[in-house]
């Protein structure tokens, strides 16, 4: 008889059926989430060195359920982002972080972060009128587009096509692009050819051994000089130790975030943080 080749035949499941079940449940919880009002941002601080001043903010969304309390995004993004919902659910996001920063530019002045970053998912990006989107946000909240980052993986600009021309619009507006989870993609070094990039977030999976000499260190340093040489910026996340802040430090970071200098909540503290790692 033949070889069987290629895919197994999917057979209907009762754990498939129920994955799809949850799916469909869950999608529509998110949908009822948002017309009652559920989601939260919280932000964590982005902090410089060596004054360990907190210089920008990651937007992070936070569902808190009636029952289940907070669900974590990694449990709900991916099912907003399979249905749609992740548009509404995000540009909701998108208009609520311009509005915070707004408030606390007014409040704080000039010790107020400089900007907020905020993840967009590549659904979003691929809509035609992402960019006039964004530039509604920043009009109503009043915040100036220099203070806004948007921060995208490399798996939703990879095809090219209406994401890459969205962050083209995003450019031209004033607007920072942040390249999410660098280094964990399909095409890292390439598509900095070709996609517009102003920071680049390195992965925690680089940080996490970079005390050790070993490989993520080499690749953590040169992601750095990669970052310098381009002119772009390189934020470090993930951080959880001085140790790790000290030798990314040393690596030439200016810019970390982690669990060692805050975790993401709703009204973080500005001041400035004791953590500075590396000073000298
Ligand atoms: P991400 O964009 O890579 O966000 C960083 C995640 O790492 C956050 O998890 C943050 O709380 C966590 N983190 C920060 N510092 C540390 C640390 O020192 N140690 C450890 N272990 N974790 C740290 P979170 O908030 O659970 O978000 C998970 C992912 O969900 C995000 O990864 C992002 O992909 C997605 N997500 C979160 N908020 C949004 C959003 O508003 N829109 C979209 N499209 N995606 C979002
Ligand atoms: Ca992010
Ligand atoms: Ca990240
Ligand atoms: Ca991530």
């Amino acid at each position: 008889a033949a070889k069987q080749t290629g895919e197994p035949v999917r057979r209907w499941t009762p754990a498939l059926d129920e994955r799809a079940g949850e799916f469909v449940r869950l999608g529509a919880e998110i949908r009822a989430a948002l017309d009652q009002d559920q989601f939260r941002v919280v932000y964590q601080p982005i902090v410089e060195l060596p004054s360990g001043r907190v210089a920008a903010v990651e937007a992070l969304v936070r569902w808190e359920h009636p029952v289940r309390g907070v669900v974590s995004p990694a449990a709900f993004i991916p099912v907003a982002e399979r249905n749609g919902l992740i548009v509404e659910l995000g540009e909701w996001i998108l208009r609520t972080a311009c509005r915070r920063l707004a408030e606390w530019r007014a409040e704080l002045g000039d010790a107020a972060p400089r900007r907020v970053s905020v993840n967009v998912s590549a659904r979003q990006l691929a809509r035609p009128r992402f960019a006039a989107t964004v530039a509604a946000a920043l009009a109503d909240s009043g915040l100036p587009p220099a203070c806004l980052a948007v921060e995208v993986t490399e798996t939703a600009v990879f095809e090219g096509g209406q994401a890459v021309i969205a962050l083209h619009e995003l450019r031209a507006l004033g607007v920072r692009i942040a390249l999410d989870d660098f280094g964990t993609g399909h095409s890292s070094l390439g598509l900095l050819q070709t996609v517009p990039v102003d920071i680049l977030k390195v992965d925690k999976s680089f940080v996490d051994q970079v005390t050790e000499a070993g490989r993520h260190t080499v690749i953590a340093e040169a992601l750095f000089q990669v970052s310098s040489g381009l002119g772009l910026v390189a934020v470090a996340e993930g951080v959880e130790t001085a140790a790790q802040a000290e030798a990314l430090h040393r690596l030439g970071y200016r810019y970390l975030q982690g669990y060692h200098y805050g975790r993401p909540v709703a009204d973080p503290d500005f001041a400035l943080t004791s953590a500075i790692a590396g000073q000298s």
